[in-house]
């Protein structure tokens, strides 16, 4: 009976919470904590109603290392589950180094007051993990996670070289709110008006953000699509562990209305992350446009249409010959809401999220030291999938098309 501690009680979390209980034979104990008690005690509600599961909760503060490795020595689980934010992740990860307990988190690390992304803070833990006999996994999410994963089972089974990697990250929801982000909106606006990153020839290539995009159509009915080239973290992972890719680039779709109300409050100034003083209080402009913005967790009700999310991949098959491949999903934002009262990002980020820490409680993906999900073996990963609700289409596709695509 493995115990596992879900660190973060947001729109993810309730997703985690739902599924994690939902495959009892491997979470035998769940404990949910977060920095608001209050908050993992409702989803605990909604899991015994919808699972007739118990699940423990407290509160805790994860940037306070002494608190959370006194809770991990009282509690002893097998496994810290990390769906706080990315702040978060390495107060956690030295707390599980002190207390010897595995990690999992499915975002990478960023400090507060810089909003740029790298690996490089995580990797130097590998070490220190490995020393102790410990097992991280990076990015459990969907993007980086199963996006990771899709790689690496197109180049298990597929592929001898990958040359072209393109992540297209699609939301066909339409949640009714003039503006809203699909998970945290700090996070989330961060990522977005960062400047774009993508890798050409063995370097990182620069770019305005959201300064190249293209129409997209997406398979089985979804929809077309403006989508938006953007540096999201897994490039800087995929493109380390796999070296023959010579281009990856990630996009995303996003509607004419939410650029429009984007540009507006970047030129406001409501996404700086500089401390304003206001009244005699320092407040962080970006912070407080998330407490007013609607609560991502909270859009399920209203949330109708698909996401699909896949890679397009170009190179050589093991036969030699040049070929492509289209990997996806798609998913149903009412249908997650039926199953578990949330929206499809956070059920996409959720359900991986589960899924990781399955593969590493059952030993499976359990090595000693800090992994990138594309390290580990895809294949169990990939008919779990199948199995807990994110089921995946494999597609050959036309080499001049997927060539068109990546721009080469
Ligand atoms: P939310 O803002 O909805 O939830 C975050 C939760 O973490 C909140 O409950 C918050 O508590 C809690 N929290 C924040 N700080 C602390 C702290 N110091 N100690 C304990 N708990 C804390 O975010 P989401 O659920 O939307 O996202 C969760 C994570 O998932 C993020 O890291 C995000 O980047 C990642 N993500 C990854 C994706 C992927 O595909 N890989 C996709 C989408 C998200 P409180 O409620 O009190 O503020």
């Amino acid at each position: 009976m493995k115990h596992v501690l879900i660190v973060g009680a947001g729109g993810v979390g309730h997703v985690v919470a739902h599924k994690c209980a939902q495959v009892r034979e491997t979470f035998g104990k769940i404990t949910l904590a977060s920095r608001t008690l209050s908050k993992c005690d409702a989803i605990a509600v909604e899991v015994k109603n919808r699972t007739d599961r118990d699940i423990a909760t407290r509160q805790l503060d994860a940037d306070d290392v002494p608190s959370t490795v006194a809770l991990l020595n009282e509690l002893r689980p097998d496994l810290v589950l990390n769906v706080a934010l990315p702040y978060q992740d390495l107060p956690l990860m030295d707390a599980c180094l002190e207390a010897g307990v595995d990690y999992l988190d499915t975002a990478n690390y960023e400090s507060p007051e810089e909003a740029k992304f790298e690996y490089s803070h995580q990797w130097a833990y590998q070490d220190r993990f490995r020393e102790k006999g410990l097992s991280a996994l990076l990015g459990s999410g969907f993007d980086p996670g199963v996006t990771g994963v899709f790689t690496a089972y197109a180049l298990k089974h597929h592929f001898s070289e990958i040359h072209t990697l393109d992540i297209i990250d699609v939301n066909g929801g339409d949640h009714g709110h003039p503006f809203a982000t699909n998970f945290n909106p700090e996070i989330n606006i961060r990522e977005v008006t960062a400047p774009c990153r993508h890798w050409e020839n063995g370097e990182f290539v620069e770019t305005e953000a959201m300064s190249t995009h293209q129409s997209f159509t997406c398979p089985e009915d979804v929809g077309t699509y403006e989508i938006y080239r953007m540096y999201h973290e897994e490039l800087e992972s995929l493109t380390k562990h796999i070296p023959t890719i010579r281009r990856a680039q990630f996009w995303m779709s996003f509607s004419s209305n939410y650029l429009k109300h984007l540009e507006v409050l970047q030129n406001v100034g409501m996404t700086g992350i500089e401390p304003v003083t206001y009244q005699g209080q320092d407040i962080v402009p970006l912070q407080f446009l998330k407490a007013v913005l609607p609560n991502p967790g909270d859009l399920g009700a209203s949330t109708k249409g698909r996401t699909c999310i896949g890679n397009i991949m170009t190179g050589l098959d093991k036969n030699g010959k040049e070929s492509a491949l289209y990997l996806y999903n798609i998913c149903d934002h009412e249908t997650c809401f039926q199953e578990v009262g949330s929206q499809a990002i956070s059920y996409t980020t959720g359900v991986p999220a589960m899924i990781g820490a399955k593969q590493m409680l059952s030993g499976n993906w359990r090595k000693p030291g800090v992994w990138n999900i594309e390290q580990h073996d895809p294949d169990a990963f990939m008919t779990d999938l199948m199995k807990y609700g994110l089921p995946w289409t494999l597609r050959e596709m036309d080499l001049a098309e997927a060539r068109r695509f990546s721009g080469k």
